[in-house]
């Protein structure tokens, strides 16, 4: 049981400040890995909030719990990838070794065993994180001997059955198996960048507007995935009123088959940072903050060293780079897990220790954000490219990409291809060009933007190699039926926040694929919108109903009209979450009507008893809610 004495320490690290409930819980979380009723009390009274207030910041969160966990807590992952890479088998397995089922604690308390959303390790699945230690590719002997070190009670990090992953997954604070595979470098990626130029001389050689205006010419668009001018997201940071101003890095990269801000903040930290700085100094900044998502907190430490080297040296403290009344510092915050926080509103409200539920908007984060100070969100990106465009310049970034999306993008590349990892190309790519680099020869489909993306298909352009698609392509009067067979990476056709996840011809794109990703999005729904908590689960039935073969007609379209209903949730998780089901009838039709019983409008085969079984049972367990006897 945890001690007074310690909840008060806790408290008193962060000034009984109830705005920092989420570390507040996170430092308690290592020491009891939940929270009892006599802390939330306790806390509450501390804090100055009601029980309720605490219990609602908990309950919302993956990481976070108000029942007694294991000593050993193991979350498995359930993304599509790790599915298609035997993860029933490995959790089979987990089961058997650990004597419990999934999402629950063993009896002797030895091991808790939960399922969770992508940890960001696409590349490198099935995967799982133990007490913070990720363990990547598991096997049911890895998971064999794993289990019996911990009954053995030996060090987790003594377990890793591979060597440190390459680069500074390997350097002593980190201390990870994780591997980064990046697979294919560009202008962002080569290292052709002495860290932190900028930050020493770059800032005396532009006043903050030019550099907003460098930033501006540059075109560049949010990296997140939406696309937001980041210049312009800058001005308005810069001209609007606050006793503070606050930069947030967003590093909650949550989109299931997203990795590619995991190699930035384990490879290019330092630019990252300097982006923070350079962000800060355009917009008249003095708080920076990096909203980690706590499926990182192996990289913590390390980052935190970056910070302390870049105090000592004057990066950041005041008079930053020389330049007088330059105050600027950056703490890091680390979510509990949540998709949603990815959702800067909801990022913010996080960052105020509450449920990561997206704010209406306006006022805009950039009006009125974290404390109620402008508050400019970037992503980790997002804030490399612009040092890299601060220090070579608008003019040269314009060189690379297409109009309409100039620049490169980075890659999350997993699924059904021989070199899953990260690649940099230049927005334009076309699909296939793609598809060659990490070795994918048997795609039935590519999902582009993750769940919340479109599902695609390279439909029967699969003949051309890369080379012969390039000659072909050209602007005239064939471009619509090209932009059709042959996708391209770009914000007019195929947007991307990186994430893209490959299945080959022997996937079962409705059933294993489609509805993986409906469950995504009922799991990670913050419950605020009717429409957002509802919709995606009442989809997911349809298309059961489909896929068990009681499917009509006007189930397809049913299907349509609900996912138009969805448009009109809060944020764009609901408004998304529709998307895999759209956009898999939109390019795989066919595999829907082979389901559908043919020309009926009605369900043959209804079986009405059979229908309501699930209700007499209910009934029967619960009779007074039906006032039955
Ligand atoms: Fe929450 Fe969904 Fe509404 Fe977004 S759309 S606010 S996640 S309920």
């Amino acid at each position: 049981m945890i001690e007074k004495s310690q909840i008060t320490q806790i408290l008193q690290n962060y000034k009984n400040d109830r705005y920092r409930l989420m570390d507040i819980l996170l430092d308690l979380h290592k020491i009891q890995n939940y929270a009892d009723t006599e802390t939330i009390s306790y806390l509450a009274a501390a804090l100055k909030m009601s029980r309720v207030e605490i219990e609602e910041t908990i309950s919302f969160y993956h990481f976070f719990s108000m029942e007694p966990k294991g000593k050993y807590n193991i979350y498995l992952t359930d993304s599509i990838t790790a599915n298609m890479k035997n993860r029933k088998g490995i959790l089979e397995t987990f089961e058997h070794e650990c004597d419990t089922k999934i999402n629950s604690v063993s009896s002797d308390g030895t091991f808790g065993l939960f399922t969770t959303s992508c940890i960001g390790m696409n590349d490198q699945e099935p995967a799982a994180i133990i007490n913070d230690v990720v363990f990547t590719n598991l096997t049911a002997y890895r998971v064999r001997e794993l289990v019996k070190g911990m009954r053995n009670g030996l060090n987790l990090e003594d377990l890793m059955y591979e060597n440190y992953g390459d680069g500074n997954n390997a350097d002593l604070d980190v201390r990870s198996m994780v591997c980064n595979n990046i697979r294919k470098k560009s202008i962002i990626l080569k290292k052709d960048y002495k860290p932190y130029t900028f930050v020493k001389s770059g800032i005396k050689k532009f006043t903050p507007a030019e550099v907003v205006q460098e930033i501006e010419n540059s075109n560049l668009r949010g990296r997140g995935g939406a696309g937001f001018p980041t210049g312009l997201k800058w001005r308005f940071g810069s001209q609007s009123q606050g006793e503070h101003r606050v930069i947030i890095c967003n590093a909650d990269e949550g989109e299931p088959g997203t990795f590619k801000d995991r190699v930035l903040l384990t490879e290019y930290p330092e630019m990252m940072f300097e982006g923070m700085v350079a962000a800060a100094y355009a917009t008249g900044s003095d708080i920076g903050v990096l909203y980690l998502r706590y499926e990182y907190t192996y990289l913590v430490r390390f980052l935190n060293r970056i910070l302390d080297s870049m105090r000592k040296q004057g990066y950041l403290g005041k008079n930053i780079g020389g330049v007088e009344g330059f105050n600027f510092d950056i703490r890091i915050q680390l979510g509990a897990g949540a998709y949603v926080c990815g959702e800067e509103s909801a990022l913010i409200e996080s960052m105020e220790g509450k449920r990561g539920e997206p704010r209406d908007k306006p006022p805009f984060p950039v009006e009125k954000g974290y404390l109620g100070y402008p508050t400019i969100v970037n992503n980790v990106e997002t804030l490399v490219t612009a040092v890299k465009i601060l220090h070579f310049g608008a003019k040269w970034y314009s060189e690379f990409g297409t109009n309409d999306s100039l620049g490169t993008k980075l890659l999350s590349i997993s699924g059904d291809c021989k070199f899953p990892g990260i690649y940099e190309v230049e927005w334009g790519t076309p699909l296939t060009e793609v598809m060659e680099m990490c070795g994918a020869d048997d795609v039935q489909a590519i999902q582009v933007g993750g769940p919340s993306g479109m599902m695609v298909s390279l439909k029967d352009l699969s003949h051309l190699n890369s080379t012969q698609l390039m000659k072909w392509y050209k602007p005239s009067g064939m471009e619509v039926a090209e932009r059709f067979i042959d996708r391209r990476l770009s914000y007019s056709d195929l947007p991307t926040g990186g994430s893209i996840m490959i299945f080959n011809n022997q996937r079962d794109l409705l059933g294993e694929v489609v509805m993986n990703f409906m469950e995504f999005f009922i799991e990670e729904s913050c419950g605020s919108c009717s429409t957002c908590r509802n919709m995606p689960y009442v989809m997911k039935t349809k298309l059961k109903k489909i896929l068990d073969g009681h499917g009509v007609k006007s189930d397809i379209e049913d299907l349509l009209s609900w996912g138009k209903t969805l448009k009109a949730s809060r944020c764009g998780l609901g408004q998304t979450a529709g998307n895999p089901i759209l956009s898999s009838i939109f390019n795989f039709r066919h595999l829907y009507e082979k389901h559908i019983q043919s020309l009926t409008e009605y369900d043959t085969d209804f079986d009405l008893e059979k229908s309501v079984q699930s209700y007499q049972k209910f009934v029967q367990k619960e009779p007074v809610l039906f006032h039955m006897k």
